[in-house]
Parts: structure tokens; sequence; C-alpha cells
């Protein structure tokens, strides 16, 4: 017959430093069911060695022992591991209970280890308390309790997960002898269908309940009294106890999250200051990113300062003035400029004795406060020069102000000596000398300010200017990849071409006039074609009374086709395509660009056409950056861990508790883990609810808000990564602090 039971010459010998010292040796033991064993004598005899080593807590050195049945000699820790969880009800001389726990749940938690479901084990709980007789406690917290009502629970608890096996090491050693009797008295109730073994060297209190007597002595048993002979029962391997159920390791995370509100806020405070470091840190490598990609140059556009956003519309057609106003509307837009194209456009700005690289912007952009000299623009023919310290012309400038102001002068596009006139009779009325570069991408032309009507009626020649046109003069085609081959005259009627004398070549014999000759216009936003016949050629001698250009600048209007101005005007003027619109906080482009894309424009960020100087390094100085934060985050993870474990020491009791009642690595590992994450999850959502109101303007610090316009939603989530892995890797570096130590010896540490 099978015993509960049973040790065959079994041996536990101890390894210290003085030499090799007996727990007890070649014992020889059968234990049943229903037998109530209380194992006694003389202190270091070797009583708890041998509770330890029947309850699975330690492991023996010689012989055999057989649980149910079932031999125990070649067990490894994690058949111990089920071992205990199957066979075995722990009572301990100091309880092992979870103090923040009631009674219903200090029992619940072994119920959740065995596998059980939280909804199904009310029933099974209440029934225990009242065997107990605990019933009017059952919501008492389990610090709360007195020694003797704490023993009682701990008994229930050890009944709670149907073992057959209930062990006890001194169970009422701290108890007065009233509460000692009637744990006494529970533990012989509950042996009536179970072994009960308990150690206890005051046999006096167990006598009148026992069944049987050991007494042990130097490592051996001198006496085995049975009292009472147990009554023959089958004894049948148990069913091997289930694992936990996620749904209880998640139940037991968040109730320990929430039931010691000092460790909680401890470790919240913790997990803000992690979450708002690596948010903040996050936020200043976007921050310098952004800084390096502001800089760089774009051969096609002039200014590309990280505010500005071309605006055009996606089917690419012209823009109503309601579109312009739309854009003008969104949040962010400062100014707008209207003809777009005198932005990139370099002229030529000719003073009596100077002349100025620059671009045309209109004077609305301007602030009285900005200028150096002079005022700025009232009448159409006014012009202010702005110069900023990156500027060609801006030591040339400085220190001749007095020179400049008040002259008169034109513009143009400046062709090797010649220059085609724009505009002339031009007064600057203001110089504005910037000495702060950082406002400006660094951009080689100065800045002519005018006002808005005068600026826009460039831009007729300035999109002639950017077209490509073909002038095919009867079968020989003459291509010209922008720049000005095309001008209106009013002297020209309709129909007609007054053509140059050198562009006469192209027709072969002598006659010219009234050959056929047609322009084709093409951009990236419209094409047009116009045909018409030569009507005269000119040459120098001519040109005056021809064209009303006087014969000194002839020399510019060679390879020249004039056209007359309405026909002009129709193929070149066909709206405005393209706004650029300037922002008053460039760091919110992000938003900004998104608002514009949300009213139906397509909006380009200049700053996005920049190549960077460092001719494609730029991916060496990102990577730099990238490594230096992921060192800061992981310097960051160690200061965390350091402070984590030490607040979560006071909870290596209670972590050692659960694996004392049975809990595996992978169940403390998911509890610590479901605890920390949470915490986590709070502090994050304190981040991100301060980051909304910052963003709604509900908290106005504007110096923070700029910072985390380079924070998109994607980066909310990597940094959410970031810290769920931090808190992971926390967890489980923790919990192997934990599993370190064996189930005894972190019973004995913290017992
Ligand atoms: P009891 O519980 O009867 O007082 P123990 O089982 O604790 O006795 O001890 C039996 C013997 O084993 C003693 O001689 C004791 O010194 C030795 N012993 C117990 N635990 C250890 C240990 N962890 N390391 C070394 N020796 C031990
Ligand atoms: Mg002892």
């Amino acid at each position: 017959m099978n015993h509960t039971i049973e040790l065959r010459k079994v041996s536990k010998y101890y390894a210290g430093e003085s030499g090799v010292s007996m727990g007890f040796a070649r014992l020889d033991l059968a234990l049943d069911m229903g037998e109530f064993v209380a194992i006694t004598g003389e202190s270091g005899s070797g009583k708890s060695t041998l509770l330890n080593v029947i309850s699975g807590l330690d492991t023996y050195d010689e012989g055999e022992m057989f649980v149910c049945g079932e031999d125990t000699t070649a067990f490894q820790t994690e058949e111990y591991e089920r071992y205990r969880k199957t066979y075995i009800g722990n009572i301990f001389q100091d309880f092992n209970l979870v103090n923040s726990y009631t009674v219903y749940q200090n029992i619940e938690l072994v119920m959740l280890m065995c596998g059980k479901k939280a909804s199904e084990c009310g029933e099974r709980i209440n029934e225990l308390i009242e065997l107990v007789g605990l019933t009017e406690y059952s919501k008492t917290k389990a610090s709360k309790l007195s020694g003797g009502q704490k023993q009682r629970v701990a008994i229930a608890r050890a009944l709670a997960k149907d073992a057959p096996v209930i062990v006890a090491d001194e169970p009422t050693g701290n108890l007065d002898s009233e509460s000692a009797r009637v744990v006494m008295e529970t533990l012989s109730r509950v042996s009536k269908d179970r072994l009960v073994v308990i150690v206890t060297h005051n046999y006096e209190q167990a006598e009148p309940f026992v069944t049987r007597k050991l007494t042990m002595h130097d490592g051996r048993i001198i006496e085995d009294k049975r009292i009472v002979q147990p009554e023959e029962t089958e004894v049948t391997v148990q069913p091997e106890a289930e694992d936990m159920r996620k749904g209880s390791e998640i139940r037991l995370g968040l109730r320990n999250t929430f039931n010691l509100p000092a460790k909680l806020i401890l470790l919240f405070i913790v997990y803000l200051f992690v979450s708002t470091a690596v948010l903040s840190q996050y936020a200043s490598a976007k921050n310098s990113q952004h800084s390096q990609d502001v800089l760089g140059y774009n051969q096609y556009f002039t200014d590309t300062s990280a505010e500005r956003i071309l605006v055009t519309k996606p089917d690419r057609t012209a823009m109503t003035e309601e579109d312009i106003a739309k854009v003008a509307s969104i949040d962010n837009i400062g100014s707008i400029v209207r003809n777009d194209l005198a932005i990139d456009q370099q002229i030529s700005l000719q003073l009596s004795d100077y002349y100025i690289d620059a671009t045309v912007y209109p004077s609305s952009q301007l602030k009285k406060s900005q200028l150096t000299y002079g005022r700025l623009p009232e009448a159409d023919n006014e012009i202010v020069i702005y110069s900023s310290s990156t500027a060609w012309d801006y030591d040339y400038l400085k220190g001749l102000e007095d020179k400049i102001i008040n002259q008169t002068g034109c513009i143009g596009y400046q062709d090797d000596s010649n220059i085609l006139m724009l505009k002339d009779k031009l007064v600057v009325v203001g110089i504005i000398l910037d000495d702060s570069s950082d406002g400006l991408s660094i951009s080689g032309a100065s800045r002519l300010y005018m006002t808005e009507t005068e600026s826009d009626k460039l831009k007729t020649r300035q999109m002639a200017y950017l077209c490509k046109t073909t002038v095919d003069y009867n079968g020989s085609k003459i291509i010209h990849e922008g720049g000005l081959c095309v001008l209106p005259s009013a002297s020209v009627p309709k129909g007609k071409a007054y053509i140059s004398e050198d562009l006469a070549m192209n027709y072969q014999g002598d006659k010219v006039v009234d050959k056929p000759l047609a322009i084709t216009v093409t951009n990236s936003y419209f094409a047009d074609k116009l045909d018409l016949k030569v009507g005269k050629v000119f040459e120098k001698k001519n040109v005056a009374s021809v064209l009303g250009i006087s014969k000194e600048s002839y020399d510019s209007y060679t390879g020249i086709v004039f056209v007359n101005d309405a026909e002009y005007n129709n193929m070149f003027n066909k709206g405005i395509f393209q706004i650029s619109a300037y922002m008053e906080d460039e760091t919110a482009f992000r938003q900004t660009t998104k608002a514009l894309e949300e009213a139906g424009f397509k909006a380009f960020l200049l700053k996005d056409s920049l190549t960077d100087f460092t001719g494609g390094f730029s991916f060496v100085i990102t990577l730099l950056q990238y490594a230096s934060l992921i060192i800061e985050f992981i310097v960051l993870f160690f200061i965390a861990y350091a402070v984590i474990r030490l607040i979560m020491k006071s909870r290596n009791s209670y972590y050692s508790t659960l694996r004392i009642l049975g809990a595996n690595k992978k169940n403390t590992d998911s509890v610590l883990r479901i605890e920390l994450l949470l915490v986590m999850f709070l502090a994050y959502a304190v981040d991100m609810s301060f980051v909304i109101m910052l963003r709604k303007g509900i908290i106005s610090l504007a110096s923070l808000r700029s910072k985390l316009n380079f924070l998109s939603a994607l980066d909310y989530v990597i940094l959410l990564v970031v810290l769920m892995a931090m808190s992971l890797l926390i967890a489980r570096r923790y919990s192997r602090k934990i599993f370190t130590k064996s189930a005894m010896n972190s019973y004995r540490g913290e017992v």
C-alpha cells in the first residue's frame, strides 16, 4: 500500500564553513492520511530540516522519498515547485500572510495561483473562513489581526488549495496559550481527511489533539508513538495543480498597484521622472535635428527659411482670392507673399554707383522697428533694402547708408553688362542691416521690400522669365529654358511680332516680314501658344522709332521678340499659381502644414528642399545624436532600476510569500510586470495630459510648447514603447534577483 509520505533511509547534510553538519540521517518514516503528527525534540535535533524536506522546501542528499506513490529522488527545481503546489499546504511560525491583503484576499491568492478563476472561488473561501472561525473578519486586512487570528487565516489558506498534506513549523510559537489551543484544535479538525505534520517544542499544547508523536534527537527519530491508529485510506496521485490564469495575474497586479498607497506614490514619482526625462531628451534630440534640418542650400529657391511654406492647389490650377484669404486665416500663418516668384528670382537693383543682388518681398512683411535707417515704403515707387549679415552685399552696404538713402534706381535682370529693365524710378527710403542671421536661412541675396501692388506688377515678367519658351521661326525652332526672349510693347499691333535683326537670320531668304512666328510657353502650371506673323525687324538705327527704346539700350534687346502687350499679358498672366505663407512659429510646421492640407491645399516646406552642407554626412551627425540619446536612456534605465529596486524592497516579502506558496517565476514575473507597467502608464498618461494641455493652450509655456512641436503622434508611440521596454526590463531584472535565491533561502531571508 502507498503511504501519503514515505521516507526510506533519507539523509540531509549541510555543508558549512566548519565542515559538513548533519540535518538528519537515514530516516525511515511513513505518514498517512488522517494523521495529525507532532514532531518534537530539543533544539537542533533536526525537526525543521525534516519538515522542510517533507514539504519540498529543501532537498535531501541520500535515500528515497515518495509522495502519494510518486518518487521524488530525481526532482529538479521545477518539479519541486509543482510538488509544493500540488501536495503541500504550508503554515509558518510567522504566518507569512500578505499584510496589505484582507483575510479573504489572502486565501484567494492561493486559489488564484492554483489556476482557479476569481469568480469561482468565493463560496469555498467563505467556507474556509467559517471553518477557522473568522467570518466577521473576512474583509479585515491581515495586518489588523491578532497572532492567533493570523495563524487561523494561514490554516484556511493552507487548506484552500486542497493539498493532501499540511505542514507547520512551530505554528503556535508566537501565540499565547489560548490562541495556541484554538489553532491546535483547528488543525486537528482539518486533519480528519488530510495528513497534518507539525513541529513543536511545546508538546503539551499539541498533546490533546495529535494522533502521533515523533521525538527526534541528534537527527534521529528516537520515539514514534501512535496515539490513534488512522483509518486505512487509499492514496492516489493528486491531479496536478493548474497554472495561474492570465486574468488572475492581472487581477493581482492591479490589486498590488493600488493597495499600498505610499509605494504607489513613490513608484509614480519615479516613473513620472523617467517618463518626463525620456520625453524631454527625445524632444531635445528632435529639436537639434530640426536646427540641422534648416541649414543647407537649394539651387532653385533663394528663400529657404524654415518659416516659409509654398502653397499651391493640388490640381495646380490658379488660386482664387478666396483661396488666398483662406490660407491667410489659418492659425500660425503670419504673412502671405502673393508674388511668390519674386522671392526666388534674383534681380539686380541698380543705383547710380552701386548694384545689389536681391529678391523682392512685399513691404507688408516689415515692421517699423526693424528699420536701421529711414522709413517704410508709402508710395508705390519706394523701396527698403534689407541685408542680413550673411548676404553678399552686407559689408558693402554697411557704412554707405547715408549715400544710398534717397537714391533713385531701377531693377532688372542682369545679363553680362546689360540690364533688362523690370522697373525704374525707384527710390530707396529705408535700409535694414540685420546682424542676427539666425532669423533667416543662409542666402546670399539681399531683399527689396516694395508695396504689394508694385511687387504684384512684376509677376507677369517673372513668370515669363521662368517659362520654357519655344520660338518657331517658320520651322526653325529655338528653345529657351527660362530667361527672357519675349517682351511686351504697346507699339506692336495684335497678331504681329517685332524681331531684332539677328533673329531675322532664322528665316531662309530675304523676305522676313509676314513670315509665321509661333511662340509656345510651358511651365509646371500651364502651357500656351501664340501664332503670329513677323511685323517688323528692328535694329539699332530704327529701334527708337519702331519700339520707343533708346539707341543706347539696343544691345539689351538683341535676341528679343516683341509682341503686343495685351497678348503678352494673356499668355503669361494666367493668375497666381503659388503663394508663400510665412509661419509665426516655425516649430509648429507640422500642425500648420496639416491645417493647410485639410483646407484643401498642397503645402511644401521650403526647409525640406535643402541639401545639407555636410555633403551627405549629416546622417553621421544624426546617428551620433541618436546614439547619445540611447546612452541617456540606458543611464536613465539604471537610475530608475536602482530606485525602483529600493522601493520594491518592501515588496520582497510579498514576492517570496508568493514563491513559498508555490508561484513559479513566470507568475511572479507577470504580476510584477503588470504592477510596474500600470504605474508607468499612469505616469505616461499624466505626461500626455500635460502635453495635450500645452498644445491646446490650456497651459501656456511657449518655450516648452515649441519644443514639443517637433514630436509627432508616431514619436509619442515610440516614447511609449521605450518606456514599456524599460518597465519590462526592470521587472525582469528585479524578478531575477528574487529568484536567484532558492525558495528556502528567500524564505529564510525574509522570515
Ligand atoms: P530544529 O528545528 O530541531 O531546532 P534544525 O532542523 O533547524 O533543528 O537543525 C538541525 C541541524 O542542522 C542543526 O545541527 C543545525 O545546526 C543544522 N542546520 C540547520 N539548518 C542549517 C543550515 N541552513 N545550514 C547549516 N546547518 C544547518
Ligand atoms: Mg527549528
